[in-house]
């Protein structure tokens, strides 16, 4: 049997007034910005800690925290640093299915810019982007949910 690891995340940033946000390394133009210590973009955190769950190294916090290095941190550059850590353990990606939780930003007429943004930095085709909303439960936040399947090489 192939050596296969499973992993998942979910990331939640509370939604201030502003004027964007990224979702994805995509960027939205609208009325809300993300309150953050980083960039604040949900998407690529899950992803990011999906795939350190995945190899059995903790979670995002232990690898990012919350220090000046990472103040407005480009989520992407934090991406990438996973990946490498993925790469070095021999790991690479079989599929990848998101979900983001948003009342008040449309995801929909975006999903496939997120996708293929997604599909360039992962290197990988294998990517699923799905959207809800949280009926008003958590209006004033965006979530976003990374499951990961990864194989040893
Ligand atoms: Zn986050």
């Amino acid at each position: 049997m192939k050596n296969l690891r499973i992993g998942q995340s979910k990331d939640i940033h509370k939604l201030i007034p502003g004027k964007s946000l990224k979702i994805g390394g995509i960027e939205f133009f609208n009325n809300y910005a993300v309150d953050s210590h980083s960039d604040g973009d949900v998407l690529l955190h899950a992803i990011s800690e999906a795939i350190i769950g995945a190899l059995g190294k903790g979670d995002l916090g232990m690898h990012f925290p919350m220090n000046a290095v990472n103040k407005n941190r480009n989520s992407e550059e934090i991406l990438t640093t996973v990946l490498e850590m993925m790469n070095k353990e021999n790991y690479e990606i079989i599929n990848l299915d998101t979900l983001i939780v948003v009342d008040n930003i449309k995801i929909a007429p975006f999903s496939n810019k997120i996708k293929i943004n997604l599909e360039n930095i992962l290197k990988n085709k294998n990517i699923n982007i799905k959207a809800t909303v949280s009926e008003g439960k958590h209006k004033d936040f965006i979530e976003a949910i990374a499951t990961i399947l990864l194989v040893k090489k």
